[in-house]
């Protein structure tokens, strides 16, 4: 079993979508071991990415190619610099409002969260995703704009980052643990307690 850090971003809790995108995971077969509602210092937010030393590197390189994509020069010329001026961003947009975090537990949490949730930026995410269904950002108005792009929710990318995202998130005793009826029908390998 995988657990999975998901945190509704500040323009979620805006877009009222809270119900909305907790039901999609829910749906999936995933189980909710842990809620809250809080608004992120900048610190927090910068602790959260930072829990992956080659993020920083990873969401420049991104970053760079959709400059080039757009056919315009990159602000910045390498990779770490272009993932800082991300960074400084995010701090912005994610302690901007409450946002509410959540572990989701699991088969593969980690990879399904990440399917339900879609790719990065919503305008090139998939349609039946969240990001691909419920906003139309992209990296165009984002970077015009100087901000991060606006896509409704975190999900952790691997099960090592959700492990330690977990950690500065939730306190141990926040988390529950506890048997879903579902779970039966998930994981029961011979499905024989359902006929009387
Ligand atoms: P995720 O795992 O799909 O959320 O993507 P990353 O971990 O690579 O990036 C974290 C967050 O930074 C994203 O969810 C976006 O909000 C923002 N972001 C990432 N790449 C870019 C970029 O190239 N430009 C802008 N404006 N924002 C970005
Ligand atoms: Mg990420």
């Amino acid at each position: 079993m995988e657990k999975t850090l998901v945190v509704i971003k500040p323009d979620g809790v805006q877009r009222t979508l809270i119900g909305e995108i907790i039901r999609r995971y829910e749906n999936s077969g995933l189980k909710l071991i842990a809620i809250k509602m809080l608004v992120p210092t900048p610190a927090m937010v910068e602790k959260h990415y930072l829990v992956n030393p080659e993020w920083i590197k990873n969401v420049g390189e991104k970053s760079i190619a959709s400059y080039k994509n757009k056919g315009e020069q990159p602000p910045f010329k390498t990779s770490a610099e272009c993932g800082q001026a991300v960074l400084a961003r995010l701090k912005k947009y994610m302690s901007a409002g409450p946002v509410v975090a959540m572990i989701w537990e699991g088969s593969k949490a980690v990879g399904i969260v990440r399917k339900i949730t879609g790719g990065t930026e919503p305008l090139s995410s998939d349609v039946g995703t969240i990001r691909g269904d419920y906003t139309i950002d992209s990296y165009d108005l984002s970077d015009s704009a100087d901000r991060a792009i606006r896509n409704l929710v975190h999900a952790s990318g691997s099960v090592e980052e959700a492990e330690k995202e977990i950690t500065l998130w939730f306190k141990k005793d926040e988390l529950i643990e506890y048997n879903l009826v579902l779970e039966k029908i998930l994981y029961d390998v011979n499905l024989d307690e359902i006929l009387e």
